[in-house]
């Protein structure tokens, strides 16, 4: 035997979702060309200042330089039942319904290994984030994709779901608004999932990073608002793009109490929590001036419109989007996904992302994420308008 073999479940990965372009994108690079880089969705706007204020003050109490509470602190769990209560309406129990996060990435990848025994199904988005594939596959289950086509406004369709997996089905994975599609779900669409998930007993893992990154007036709502959802789910949120700290790594999950505890029982034997400075931090986002998440709104809106119109007089296909900071654009006639994402990197420097990164039925689409400055895109934009394509 081999040292370094590798296990079978790496075999089983899908390839990363940005390798192919990250080699294209070093070889227009070393050409010397000047990148716009529209790929990965990190935004670009510096975290707010009253936030690392609070970090810069917490890091200097010796009480949070030991191990952090592995559920999260206290402090944490009730700033972020506040602010649930004050954005959903929604009561939870801080103690029991909710969760600290190494970032929602990581709850959602860990929660598998709490609720899927090899040989379960679990139902998948695709397009999709690719962590619920990959956090099931780990787990030893398999995933069964509930495709998000357009015709269905990018909602899964239960009804083509078999019997015999939605019997089989132990998790369901949503997400809205939606990374890659943009799609967003009104109340209906979760009363439709919490009737679904009651009738096949299976478990709902929202995954609600986008809730406060919606524009021009319209608020997402949340899966635990709608009845019967708590007695089905949780949901994961993040505090990466709401209030820019993709890098701090804080998050949390929130939900039915069987739900927590079990990511909590895995999450204990793995991690030791998050460090408390950043909770402190967390809390001062959460519970602090919300102007800055107004603020980051406005930056995006001014984005989305520029990008879209530049797009549309380009000769490009594609809707505003009521939340967050992608396009889901259509791919002009003649090309494939990869095709005009290879075209636009290659020919004008700029790069997006093809939609079949994040599954087959993103085939006829590209993903722009709007974390460049307005100058930047509008460049982007001439550059586009100059390929002709
Ligand atoms: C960005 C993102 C997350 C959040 O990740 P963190 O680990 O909290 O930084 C989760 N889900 C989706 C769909 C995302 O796009």
């Amino acid at each position: 035997m081999e040292i370094f073999k590798k296990a079978d479940r790496l075999k089983k990965l899908p390839p990363y979702l940005f390798k192919e372009i990250d080699r294209k994108k070093a070889e227009v690079m070393a050409k010397g060309v000047d990148i716009i880089d529209l790929g990965v969705g990190d935004p670009d706007i510096p975290t707010p200042t009253h936030i690392i204020e609070a970090l810069k003050k917490a890091v200097d109490e010796p009480e949070n330089h030991r191990y952090p509470s592995y559920s999260g602190m206290n402090g944490f769990k009730d700033a972020v039942a506040k602010w649930y209560k004050m954005r959903f309406g929604v009561e939870l129990d801080p103690q029991r319904e909710v969760v600290s996060l190494i970032g929602s990435k990581e709850g959602i990848a860990h929660f598998p290994l709490a609720f899927i025994n090899p040989g379960d199904a679990a139902l998948v988005p695709t397009p999709a984030y690719p962590v619920y594939h990959v956090a099931t596959l780990f787990a030893g289950g398999e995933s069964f994709f509930m495709p998000l086509l357009e015709e269905n406004k990018f909602l899964p369709d239960f009804d083509v779901i078999p019997d015999e997996i939605a019997q089989r089905a132990r998790i369901m994975f949503i997400n809205y608004p939606n990374n890659p599609t943009s799609a967003v779900a009104d109340p209906e669409f979760f009363s439709r999932v919490v009737e679904f998930a009651k009738s096949n007993k299976i478990l709902v893992c929202h995954d609600a990073a986008y809730t406060e990154m919606a524009f021009h007036g319209y608020r997402p709502g949340s899966f635990l608002e709608v009845e019967g959802a708590m007695d089905v789910g949780l949901e994961f949120h993040s505090l990466s793009k709401t209030y820019n700290m993709t890098g701090w790594r804080i998050g949390f999950a929130v939900g039915n109490r069987k739900a927590i505890e079990g990511l909590g029982t895995i999450k204990s034997n793995i991690d030791s929590g998050v460090f408390q400075a950043i909770q402190v931090a967390g809390i001062e986002a959460l519970n602090g001036d919300q102007a800055c998440v107004a603020e980051m709104i406005h930056i995006y809106e001014r984005r989305q419109d520029l990008m879209v119109k530049g797009l549309n007089e380009a000769g490009f296909e594609v809707d505003v989007p009521k939340a967050t900071f992608y396009l889901w654009v259509k791919v002009p006639e003649d090309y494939t996904s990869n095709g005009i994402a290879a075209a636009l990197l290659e020919d004008a420097g700029v790069v997006v992302t093809p939609g079949t990164g994040f599954g087959e039925p993103g085939e006829g689409y590209f993903r722009i994420a709007l974390t460049q400055k307005r100058e930047r895109l509008a460049q982007a934009i001439e550059r586009i308008k100059a390929l002709a394509l």
